[in-house]
């Protein structure tokens, strides 16, 4: 139980972390989370989401895959991409 705000610290030391939801799920973050970028600008994701999402996306972007493999991890999150910003973003 604790009645500690954002920023304060517990009796052991420990600094209570302000709670965030995913930019990508929604879901409330445990511990820091990831940047977001390049799925969501200004956004942080979960643990699942960065792994599932983001990672992906920014090997195929640094061109870590081969030419198809990129294409096609980057093709798998255009949809996710356009929920995020909106279908005014170009694929
Ligand atoms: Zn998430």
């Amino acid at each position: 139980m604790s009645t500690l705000g954002s920023g304060e610290k517990t009796k052991r030391g420990n600094t209570i972390m302000a709670t965030t939801n995913c930019t990508i799920c929604k879901t409330q973050i445990k511990g820091y989370g990831h940047n977001a970028s390049p799925i969501a600008k200004n956004g942080t994701a979960c643990d699942k989401c960065n792994a599932s999402h983001i990672v992906p996306t920014r090997m195929a972007l640094m061109g870590v895959s081969s030419p198809l493999e990129a294409a096609s991890l980057v093709a798998s999150e255009v949809h996710l991409i356009k929920t995020i910003y909106g279908t005014e973003v170009a694929a």
